[in-house]
């Protein structure tokens, strides 16, 4: 078998294409299939192969196309497609934990995530033990007494803080734990997770996979034994699988996400550097700068990339963080990423509202912290609005 470049397999992955030849690919809008006979009815439920479906809870055509295509980008044997993001990280955890087992978990993660690690699993007796993502020593001594998984951001929200997915990943492995990676702020363009020691990686494809801000998905890529023997059996039967409607967009969304995040990068190191030394700017957090503390691996796990977010702190606080925000003109408001429209958070009063004053300082969320998700507006516009912006703050 031959392996072709990312940027094939996301035009041309995964395709099946019915008796009229369609260029598109089909949306399959159907819950389920009619069999030829009862005996085939019989056989189909005794065991279904490829390109055999029963319901679409289980499989559909459209959606499997949306999973052979993202597993053959991120470089897995198998996926499985969810109704969105936290259908994903859920999924993953859920499908293979039991009460009595032990999870070690990153601290800094997407708020969601951490109520399901923090306030869901323990209520089922998993013991759950959480560590500073970037600290070795941390994730060494949690693991000395064994892991069934690990989980963590590779590059947090909103910080931008790298975890070592290959360190992690050896440390996991000794202590016998399955490495679960959510990837989302690395994006699947500048992901090596797999090679780099992930045994599972999640995505929500509401982000950079679908790139354009129209629906919620998610996906969880592994092992095909893992995805079909551990996750494909919980997701069907709990419901979380994604619609035909959903991975179509997303089918579409695969096509053109290199070139998009690419050019989102680019802007977004411009950026990066743009606010850099600015007199109103007190910290500027972007993986793609030296300046980073985590450089090194970030270069290293990224290949060389910076990725799409930019975090950075305006002095003046709460405050002058709002007349940043009040004053754009092309960024939008809003608490998304990934999109092709560029978007600024304000972390402190939206995400991470929900955390105390002291979680938010332990995981460095100021009062003053924005954080950039960049699009593919020009990049010269999106500096010159920043730097508008900053000046009226
Ligand atoms: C958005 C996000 C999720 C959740 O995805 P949804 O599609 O919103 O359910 C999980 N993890 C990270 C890092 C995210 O950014």
């Amino acid at each position: 078998m031959t392996t072709k470049g990312r940027r094939t397999q996301a035009v041309h992955g995964g395709t099946k294409r019915s008796q009229w030849g369609e260029l598109s690919e089909a949306i399959f809008l159907t819950q389920g299939f009619a069999y030829d006979s009862a005996e085939q009815a019989e056989a189909r439920f005794l065991g279904a192969g490829p390109d055999e479906y029963i319901y679409a809870r289980y499989g559909n055509p459209t959606v499997a196309m949306f999973e052979e295509r993202i597993a053959l980008f991120e470089g897995a044997e198998d996926a499985f497609a969810t109704a969105s993001g936290m259908a994903a990280v859920n999924g993953a955890l859920f499908s293979m934990l039991k009460a009595g087992d032990r999870v070690v978990s990153a601290r800094a993660l997407f708020g969601s995530c951490l109520y399901i690690v923090e306030e869901i699993l323990p209520r089922f007796g998993i013991e759950v033990v959480l560590v500073d993502g970037a600290d070795l020593d941390q994730w060494k001594e949690a693991l000395a007494s064994g892991a069934k998984a690990v989980f963590f951001e590779s590059m947090s929200n909103p910080t931008l803080e790298m975890v070592d997915i290959e360190a992690v990943s050896t440390l996991a492995h000794a202590a016998g734990a399955t490495v679960i990676v959510d990837n989302v702020f690395s994006t699947p363009v500048y992901s090596n997770a797999i090679a780099q020691g992930a045994d599972v990686v999640v995505y929500s494809a509401t982000k950079h996979i679908d790139g354009q801000g129209r629906a919620l998905g998610g996906v969880i890529l592994g092992s095909r034994e893992f995805i079909r023997k551990t996750v494909e059996p919980y997701m069907k039967h709990t419901g979380g699988s994604m619609s035909p409607f959903t991975a179509w967009i997303m089918l579409k969304g695969i096509e053109t996400m290199d070139l998009r995040v690419r050019a989102q990068s680019t802007s977004a190191r411009a950026i990066a550097e743009a606010v850099t030394g600015h007199h109103k700017v007190t910290r500027v957090s972007y993986p793609g700068l030296v300046s980073h503390p985590q450089h090194e691996l970030a270069q290293r796990q990224l290949g060389g990339a910076g990725g799409t977010m930019v975090a950075f702190e305006i002095e003046g606080g709460k405050e002058a963080a709002f007349r940043f925000c009040n004053a754009l003109e092309i960024i939008l408001i809003s608490n998304n990423l990934g999109d092709a429209k560029s978007i600024a958070t304000h972390p402190a009063t939206t995400t991470h509202q929900r955390l105390s004053p002291e979680q938010r300082a332990g995981l460095g969320i100021s009062d003053g912290l924005m954080r950039l998700s960049v699009g593919i507006e020009a990049t010269e516009d999106l500096v010159s609005d920043i730097l508008q912006a900053l000046d009226a703050a």
